[in-house]
């Protein structure tokens, strides 16, 4: 495909704001690429240059593209940046610049999307002395020689700046309805994807074998698999019943999840958005390679800093520490983590997702015999309410969060939050709700120094994954401590948007919106029902009604803004929706 024709695709699309007429669009662009581009295409469709596991990042700073445009264009850099700073979209800037540009027009090359795509992973690579003016030359060749609409698109891309409101569930709709005519195969597709947490390979097999291929889908070792996720019930009997009377219930660990994959020597480990954080954890990788009774095994587990000494957890912050890149080493000597292993979901060429809960289990416990580092979570099986209280109160009183309950006959479904596992935190027993994590999609100035400030509170949102959109639920105005306020400000003036992002369903208007990109931790009093905010206010292709809000929010958590959660893994409507019935029933109960 000619990445002028891609171009034109993503004008139909930026047109748009009907999510089934996005679907249409990106299904016929999808139609139209070559059988082993698609990945390329899917890739370049979500702003990415290869899947998150990767960690492939652009390069390319906003400094440098603006140089390149000046460079492509003949006009100046200050001239460039001005109408940078005016429009706010540094797409706009490049179309401007090329629609008046001051050189003789070079023939136009018609780039291929291959091309476009190489050049950007080309510039990826790129680092050291000189290498700024290495990647303008670049991006300059690519844009001098391309048209206004075409240079948009290859200004945004790597500035991760593409805005075209699409997320993966439109992308996994719009593949389902290239394959079969149907969105309904997007399960089938959701299924491969959540195996693999790779669009463009999941593209791949489906362009080259279709929906056999897609159903065959195979687990791979240093793929990820998207996390399953536990639901919340208030209280034991509750957890009880629905589990039937019976149930293994284990401790709950706060600290990163880490998804291990081992193949002899090489280990990886992904975190919960999945990333790969392996850096991070010397000590879990050379207890991986040499304790471990399993050539290869994909495990999931939580690392937590823990005192051999008084057998004591160390508190969340102190276990975050290991984020800085560096005294990593230092920090595995002082303060070691132990990997508290939870589930296993492949072991020496075998797929043990589908095997029962205990199966797994047992199967995880005789891999780890041998490991004083990795070690199985505690656990107890439950059979009554009581037993099952006991155990909560007493993982609390060690200094924990709570506990998992889980089935144990259930499958392990990736990428999925379902009853078979069944969480209970300290938080839901106390006035208090859990806490909540919401998507940034405004802000607002407040009042006087705030205003002069340049921030003043957040509009904040949750995930409605059948709609792929964010629908608000809170206004946050108080309560920023000063390290709050600068790091807010000065984060969200980069991602503002000239106008409401397609993916966003408001009501309330902020004075400046950004792209859905930032969690934040909220703690609120209660949930309530809202006229103002959409969050639960409207069903797929339904006209509007009551939604929900959070009534006292504040932010809570040690960062500012979540590392380990991106904007399609907050919290979701049907969360909220749940937890008001939830806190319903609580009040009742009191
Ligand atoms: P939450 O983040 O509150 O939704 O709780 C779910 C998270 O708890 C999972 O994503 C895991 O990172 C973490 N966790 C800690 N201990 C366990 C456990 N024993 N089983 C499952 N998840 C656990």
């Amino acid at each position: 495909m000619l990445f002028k024709e891609l171009a034109g695709y993503y004008e139909e699309l930026e047109a748009v704001s009907s999510r089934l007429t996005m679907v249409g669009i990106l299904s016929e662009m999808f139609k139209a690429s070559e059988l082993d581009e698609i990945d390329k295409i899917i890739y370049m469709t979500e702003g990415v240059l290869a899947p998150p596991f990767e960690g492939v990042e652009s390069g390319v700073a906003e400094k440098t593209m603006i140089d390149a445009i000046a460079m492509a264009t003949g006009h100046s850099k200050a001239d460039v940046e001005n109408e940078y700073r005016a429009s706010g979209d540094i797409g706009l800037s490049a179309m401007a610049a090329s629609r008046k540009s001051r050189l003789k027009r070079i023939a136009q090359k018609q780039f291929t999307v291959r091309e476009i795509y190489a050049s950007m992973r080309k510039i990826a690579t790129i680092s050291g002395v000189g290498s700024k003016l290495s990647k303008v030359r670049l991006l300059a060749d690519m844009i001098s020689s391309s048209s206004p609409a075409e240079a948009k698109y290859i200004a945004r891309y790597p500035l991760g700046q593409l805005r075209l409101g699409v997320g993966d569930a439109t992308i996994l709709e719009a593949l389902s309805l290239m394959a079969t005519g149907e969105r309904k195969s997007k399960a089938d597709l959701e299924g491969a994807f959540n195996i693999c947490s790779d669009l463009g390979a999941v593209g791949l097999v489906l362009r080259k074998e279709g929906m056999e291929g897609i159903r065959k889908f195979k687990v791979s070792l240093f793929k990820p698999i998207r996390p399953q996720l536990a639901e919340r019930l208030p209280t034991a009997e509750e957890i009880m019943k629905r589990m039937g009377g019976k149930a293994a219930v284990e401790q709950k660990y706060d600290g990163f999840r880490c998804q291990v994959h081992k193949k002899g020597k090489t280990v990886k480990i992904y975190s919960r958005r999945l990333e790969e954080t392996t850096q991070m954890f010397p000590e879990v990788i050379a207890a991986a390679i040499h304790d471990l009774d399993a050539e290869s095994i994909i495990f999931e587990g939580e690392a937590l800093a823990y005192n051999d000494v008084t057998g004591e957890f160390l508190p969340f912050q102190e276990t975050i520490q290991r984020k800085r890149k560096h005294g990593i080493k230092a920090m595995s000597e002082s303060m070691p983590l132990r990997l508290f292993a939870f589930d296993l979901m492949y072991m020496e060429g075998k797929d043990y997702m589908g095997i029962p809960y205990s199966g797994r289990r047992a199967a995880l416990e005789r891999a780890l015999r041998n490991s004083k580092t990795i070690i199985p979570s505690g656990r107890i099986i439950a059979t009554s309410p009581g037993e099952l209280e006991r155990f909560f109160e007493s993982s609390i009183e060690e200094g924990l969060e709570g506990i998992v309950a889980k089935d144990l006959s259930s499958a392990y479904t990736a990428g999925a939050r379902k009853f078979s596992w069944i969480k209970m935190k300290r938080s839901y027993k106390g006035e208090l709700s859990d806490t909540v994590d919401l998507v940034i999609v405004g802000y607002y100035l407040g009042r006087g120094s705030r205003a002069e400030f340049g921030f003043g509170g957040l509009l904040c949102a949750a995930y409605n994954k059948s709609r792929d959109v964010f629908e608000t639920v809170s206004r946050i105005g108080t309560g920023f401590t000063e390290k709050q306020l600068s790091e807010l400000k000065e984060r969200l003036e980069k991602i503002r948007s000239s106008g409401k992002p397609v993916r966003v369903d408001s009501i309330l208007k902020p004075d400046f919106w950004v792209e859905p990109k930032y969690v934040v931790v909220v703690r609120a009093d209660e949930i309530t029902r809202s006229p103002t905010h959409t969050c639960g206010m409207r069903r797929q292709g339904e006209g509007g009604g009551i939604g929900y809000a959070l009534r006292f929010p504040r932010l809570v958590g040690d960062e500012t803004i979540r590392s380990d959660k991106g904007a399609e893994e907050a919290t979701t409507t049907e969360e909220i929706v749940e937890m008001f019935s939830i806190q319903k029933h609580l009040s009742i109960a009191r």
